[in-house]
């Protein structure tokens, strides 16, 4: 059964999404069978990783809203050997449009459930708020990442979304567990970031990854080519760091 894994953090612009398509396409690169979804409106896993949303017949909103079987929702990116379900600004009616429905929050899991075994990891990179999407892919998950950027201000909003995670836990899915907090944008020159790295320690301890992102300014290149870091720039730091990750993340296992 493959582990899905959502990446999340209810912030925007902390490397949700740039970790969602490295992590991806590291694992790909080590050999394992990854499906990438995309649920977060603004697309930029979809556009980031190559698919052209104007091609896009069904994204992930005819799945949540239309009842679309997840496997006719798949896109293979042979390039990067990565399965993904794109997500178009259709999107974005999502979240009111579930409000009135049953079982609002299981829709992912339940979609997912068919094709969970043909994978190794699903990576779900969420939108930046803790709205019903985010709440379908906490429900889904069997874990989280949480990307934190080494930035004035790092550790604020996160009791919000370590209060959203228990309600998760408590009412919609008890195993959910906290796979690993990711610093991101570490900058070595500036205390700054050294202060949010101990900060963040002392707060997560034992779940935050060894491996630390730094800037790279490959990994901000890399999406407009439609790529992944590991295709862009095999040779990059960034590359070389996301595909660490993604050891840490098998090792943990
Ligand atoms: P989120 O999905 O949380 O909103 P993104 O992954 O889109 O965040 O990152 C926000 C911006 O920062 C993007 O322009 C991205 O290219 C850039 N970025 C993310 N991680 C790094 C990094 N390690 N080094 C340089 N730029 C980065
Ligand atoms: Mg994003």
């Amino acid at each position: 059964m493959g582990k899905v894994i959502a990446v999340t953090n209810q912030k925007g612009g902390v490397g949700k999404t740039t970790t969602s398509v490295n992590l991806s396409a590291s694992l790909a690169k080590l050999g394992k069978k990854v499906l990438l979804i995309d649920i977060d409106p603004q697309g930029n896993t979809t556009s980031g990783i190559g698919i052209n949303k104007a091609d896009v017949d069904n994204c992930i909103y005819d799945v949540l809203i239309n009842d679309v079987p997840l496997n006719e929702a798949i896109y293979k990116v042979e390039s990067e050997r990565l399965d993904v379900i794109p997500a178009t600004i259709q999107l974005a009616g999502a979240e009111i449009e579930l409000v009135p429905t049953i079982s609002r929050e299981v829709k992912l899991k339940r979609a997912l459930k068919t094709i969970r075994d043909r994978y190794d990891y699903i990576i779900v990179d969420c939108p930046p708020s803790l709205g019903i999407l985010t709440l379908n892919s906490l429900t889904a998950a069997d874990s989280v990442i949480i990307p934190i950027q080494c930035e004035y201000y790092a550790l604020e909003g996160l009791s919000q979304l370590l209060n959203s995670i228990r309600l998760v836990q408590k009412h919609l899915n008890t195993e959910l567990k906290i796979e690993g907090v990711l610093l991101t944008m570490f900058d070595a020159r500036t205390n700054l970031s050294i202060q949010v790295v101990e900060e963040v320690k002392k707060y997560f301890q034992d779940k935050v990854y060894s491996t630390i992102i730094p800037r790279n300014v490959r990994l901000s290149e890399a999406p407009s080519h439609g790529k992944s870091i590991v295709n862009y720039d095999p040779k990059s730091k960034g590359a070389e760091v996301y595909l660490e990750l993604a050891r840490e993340v098998i090792e943990n296992e």
